[in-house]
């Protein structure tokens, strides 16, 4: 599939070199080599692709929610059809298994499908005002064109997550996805347009110049909506330059999720889930389980097996078929989770397995478990972002939701225990948008998927995402 993927700008309907003709390197992390090169939009192109998703947003707006819907549904038929050509583009570009990527796949495949089918279900309302002189009728409307800005970690499933509801909603799109990972993105666009897309309504501009592309556009009155994924501070960023324009904003930011294991766990299935949240997507994740906090009486029992479970696990390229994790996205990430490790160590962490970053071409980087994390450590400060447990101790139940809930970031956490009353309490007072409770995944397309805190504003999937790119308008009749 990577010979046939358009490696230009789409702007209205027509893949284009960028004004200037520049164009960047896309590497494959298993191995560092290139794998092919990408056109590398200006700050021109990207307002020509606002000018086309601008032009095309009242017609689309338009056409009728069954309409807009089939062509997700198609679009999603499309992607489980070809879902091994897809797998394995996302692995040759970002670096997971195989296995992974299928399931990356059929994940943003279901996004569509949900959301085609949310776009028949935009409702609004009548009622009789207080008193009752008037009829008060609400409808929604499509916000019109958004800049989507998308990361690396998950190439399909990130921009699905947002096209879906765009296009339910009847909004046009400009869409720039991560420089690490434009391929996909392309690859996806072009399913869209085969399942019926009308030109200018998906736009995209890969670019290395994120920052001078999208602020033209972000100071553009024209621009309605700012959906963006990726880090928070970025994401920060971003928000004081939407500010500008009262620009409507969803951010998707980053976590530092707590994985907390109760003495009354079940350690088996504890470290279940702490390998699914742990190595998914090689730690790679926003969602990725990043604090360990395990009761001290199953602590050494938990780490044990953790360890155990890690070290059977086979590291390579993605494409190869035994491979269970793959490499990390870019020398820069893993050398950042190199650090990190070296330096939790330094300050009387103890390494149980991994740590070490192996010779050879690409950037593999080894399933790695510490204990006796000093308290305050960075590692428990920031995102990881990388296949790293990091493992303390604690003895009472105030004790861990004052650590759990000690971090700026709030978008999951993952709980451990039989005890009914004891995960009621806890699910109370934890400062998270999402919880696995006994579970180590959260995705759905059917939930709210975001975060508190600075790990974000607003929700993807679920009834309410579709809300997001949507404006509500009521309309006071006069009933004297
Ligand atoms: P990043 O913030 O560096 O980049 C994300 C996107 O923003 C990329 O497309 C990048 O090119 C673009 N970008 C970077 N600087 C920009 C600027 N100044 N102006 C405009 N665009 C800019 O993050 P990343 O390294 O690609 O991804 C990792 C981060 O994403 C992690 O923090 C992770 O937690 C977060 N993430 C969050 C979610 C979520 O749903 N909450 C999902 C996946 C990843």
């Amino acid at each position: 599939m990577i010979d046939r993927v358009e490696r230009e700008l789409l702007i209205a309907g027509r893949w284009r070199p960028a004004a200037g003709g520049g164009t960047f390197v896309v590497e494959n992390p298993a191995t560092g080599q290139a794998l092919c090169e990408v056109a590398d939009a200006t700050p021109a192109d990207a307002l020509a692709a606002l000018d086309a998703a601008d032009a095309a947003q009242r017609r689309w707006a338009a056409v009728p929610p069954r309409g807009r819907g089939e062509i997700l549904r198609r679009a999603h038929d499309l992607l489980i059809e070809r879902i091994d050509e897809f797998a394995r583009l996302i692995t040759l570009e970002m670096g997971k298994s195989l296995a992974e990527s299928r399931a990356e796949v059929t994940y943003g495949a279901h996004y569509l499908r949900w959301f085609g089918e949310e776009a028949v279900r935009i409702d609004g309302t009548w009622k009789v005002s207080e008193d009752g002189t008037a009829r008060v009728l609400v409808t929604r409307q499509p916000v019109g064109p958004c800049l989507l800005i998308t990361p690396w970690n998950a190439p399909l499933a990130m921009p699905a997550r947002k096209i879906g509801p765009a296009v339910a909603a009847g909004c046009t799109m400009v869409v720039k996805p991560a420089a690490q990972t434009p391929l996909t993105t392309a690859a996806l666009a072009e399913v869209l347009r085969e399942a019926g897309l009308p030109d200018g309504v998906l736009n995209i501009i890969p670019t290395t110049q994120a920052a001078a592309v999208t602020e033209p556009l972000l100071r553009d009155g024209r621009l309605r909506k700012l959906s963006f994924t990726g880090s928070t501070p970025v994401g920060r960023l971003l928000m004081a330059q939407a500010a500008g324009t009262v620009l409507r904003t969803s951010m998707e930011l980053g976590g530092n999720a707590p994985f907390i294991v109760c003495q009354d766990a079940g350690v088996d299935a504890a470290v279940d889930g702490a390998m699914t949240a742990k190595l998914r997507n090689v730690g790679e994740a926003c969602i990725a389980a990043n604090r360990f906090h395990v009761h001290a009486d199953v602590a050494e029992e938990f780490t044990e097996k953790l360890v155990a479970r890690m070290g059977s696990i086979v590291v390579g390229a993605g494409t190869d078929p035994g491979t269970h994790m793959g490499p990390m996205i870019d020398d820069r990430q893993r050398s950042r989770v190199a650090d990190l490790v070296s330096e939790t160590v330094g300050a009387g962490a103890r390494l149980r397995a991994g740590g070490e970053v192996p010779d050879g071409p690409g950037y593999f980087y080894p399933p790695t478990v510490l204990t006796d994390v000093p308290e305050g450590a960075r590692i428990s400060r920031e995102e990881i972002f990388g296949p790293v447990a990091a493992i303390q101790t604690f003895t009472s139940e105030a004790e861990v939701l004052r650590a759990a809930n000690d971090t700026e970031f709030g978008l999951v956490s993952y709980l451990y225990t039989r005890d009914l009353g004891r995960a009621l309490r806890m699910v109370e007072q934890l400062e998270t948008g999402m919880i696995g409770l006994n579970r180590g995944y959260v995705s759905d397309p059917s939930a709210p998927f975001g975060g508190m805190k600075q790990s974000g504003v607003g929700r993807e999937g679920g009834a309410t995402g579709i809300d997001e790119y949507l404006e509500q308008k009521y309309v006071a009749v006069d009933a004297g």
